[in-house]
């Protein structure tokens, strides 16, 4: 048993990382996992704080003083019970939620000494569950006999499942991609997540019952009208996806790509599928000059991913500086040990080139006063073009909603300012019985809001549906 507050002796570590050398060569995850001997030393170092700011700032609440205690004294499936009490998908949050804007940037002894590794420990004690046989099918001691659909079977979706099925619900879960997992497939690339740990989910999830319905657009292969008739209460977790645009010149050059469709076609490819793009080298950087224009965590993952797929050259342009860029700074340093260029305070101006683009104009930026947002604005500086060769351009500046009601068929359901659903604090939009969770909700957001949101909204549906179908079924009641 390992003695707490073992942080002022102790200090902090890692998992091992891979070299850059070898990162650059697969797309396998690159942080290896904790022995249990350093788990345990590791979660030792926590000061077990009356107020633990880890916890606040965890989106879950997880608590976390309470799971680093029992992985310190080795009661390792306690701490798995603990764990996977507030949080569905522990062993994802463990490895991709940016732990130094969450729990570990806010860990009280982070100033002096480094913060706990709390993201490393979870994902290590969730991992001795699967192997130990911990990890069970969320399946009901009885059924209650209402149905519930779900349209997304990302985070969002693939959670408020796992709550109501555990209630006793029958799920139903609708999908247009082909695969479980939204964004935890398609868009994270396997080098943050390998794709092996949300299959496992999937079978745990189908194991209990879950029906799947992929391949399934709704507003396409049903209305939601349609869906509201077969299910007693229905919950929209579908995402957002409409890449925003850039407003230079000649933005239709070939070579220029939404950094989605970058990185759909290399997770497809990581996943054995057949890409006609990439095979003719078009969604492809092997041997190319890309540039990466965004500073969050899709820029990130496009500029790592194109150094793995072989480009000669990797630049990442942001016109904001290192401070204010929107992704984990664990990410940036990782995607410069890996060989990334960074070009910070500059924006591109023009893409240049014959029918496919060559080259980009840009221009360096300043930063000015503060907007209404809080963020400083950025000021293009005088006189200071600069030209970059570019022979593949990624454009990732983010995403918004696309209009659910009109694809839905659905005016009825009532937008927030942002073009996204708006809900009440139940998680009910404006149709009765109709819920939504994740990024539809709140645009694009992390993970572990996600699964936040899917936890609240099963919750709101599991109150709903109890306390109206009931009472519909049984007037008298
Ligand atoms: P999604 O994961 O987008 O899932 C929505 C699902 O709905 C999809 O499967 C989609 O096919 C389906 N759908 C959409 N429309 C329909 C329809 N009409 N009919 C049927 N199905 C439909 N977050 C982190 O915490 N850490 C990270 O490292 C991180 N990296 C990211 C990297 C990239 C490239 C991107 C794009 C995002 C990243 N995020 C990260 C954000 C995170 O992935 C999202 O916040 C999260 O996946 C949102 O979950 P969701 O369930 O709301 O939506
Ligand atoms: Fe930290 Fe994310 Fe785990 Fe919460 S869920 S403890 S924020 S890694
Ligand atoms: Fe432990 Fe840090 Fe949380 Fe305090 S803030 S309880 S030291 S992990």
């Amino acid at each position: 048993m390992n003695k707490l507050l073992s942080f002022v002796s102790t200090p902090q570590a890692f998992p091992d990382i891979k070299a850059a050398e070898l990162r650059r060569q697969d797309f396998k995850e690159i942080y290896g996992d904790f022995d249990p001997r350093t788990a345990a030393i590791q979660a030792s170092r926590c000061s077990q704080c009356g107020v633990p700011f880890c916890q606040i700032h965890c989106p879950l609440g997880n608590n976390i003083p309470d799971w680093l205690k029992l992985t310190a004294e080795g009661r390792l499936e306690e701490a798995y019970w603990m764990s996977s009490a507030t949080n569905t998908f522990p062993e994802i949050c463990g490895r991709i939620c940016p732990q130094d804007r969450l729990c570990e940037g806010n860990c009280v002894i982070e100033k002096d000494f480094e913060s706990v590794t709390i993201g490393s420990v979870e994902k290590y004690i969730t991992e001795t569950a699967f192997q130990m046989g911990w990890v069970k099918p969320p399946r009901p001691a009885s059924e209650n006999g209402l149905s519930v659909g779900i349209v997304g079977a990302g985070p969002a979706g693939l959670a408020a499942a796992d709550m109501l099925r555990r209630k006793g619900y029958e799920v139903h879960i609708y999908d247009r991609y082909d695969r479980v997992g939204g964004l935890l497939i398609y868009g994270i690339p396997n080098f943050k997540l390998e794709k092996h740990v949300v299959e496992r989910r999937r079978a745990l999830l189908e194991d209990a019952g879950i029906v799947f319905h992929l391949n399934f657009q709704v507003g396409k292969d049903a209305s939601l009208e349609e869906l509201r008739a077969r299910h007693t209460s229905l919950l929209i977790a579908t995402g957002v996806y409409k890449a925003r645009e850039i407003d230079i010149p000649d933005t239709s050059l070939a070579g220029i790509f939404p950094a989605l469709d970058y990185l759909i076609a290399s997770n497809r490819v990581c996943l054995g599928d057949k890409v006609k793009e990439y095979d003719r080298g078009t969604l492809n950087a092997h041997g190319k000059h890309v540039v990466v224009i965004g500073g969050g965590d899709t820029a990130m993952d496009c500029v790592r991913t194109a150094v793995r797929q072989g480009a000669a050259h990797v630049t990442c342009l942001y016109r904001r500086d290192r401070a204010n860029m929107p992704g984990s700074a664990r990410e940036v340093k990782n995607a410069e040990a890996e060989g990334v260029e960074f070009l910070w305070l500059s924006a591109p101006k023009a893409f240049v080139g014959n029918r496919k683009v060559e080259k980009m104009l840009a221009v360096k930026m300043r930063l000015g006063t503060p907007d209404a947002s809080g963020r400083q604005t950025a000021i293009p500086v005088e006189n200071s073009q600069f030209t970059l060769r570019a022979d593949m351009v990624i454009k990732a500046l983010g995403f918004d909603a696309e209009d659910i009601p009109a694809a839905f068929g659905a005016p009825a359901l009532k937008l927030s300012k942002w073009g996204t659903l708006a809900v009440d604090k139940n998680q009910m939009t404006t149709l009765p019985g109709v819920f939504a969770a994740g990024d539809i909700v709140r645009g694009a957001s992390l993970v572990v809001w996600a699964i936040r949101d899917g936890r609240d909204a099963a919750a709101g549906m599991d109150a709903w549906m109890k306390s109206n179908h009931l009472r519909l079924r049984h007037p008298a009641a």
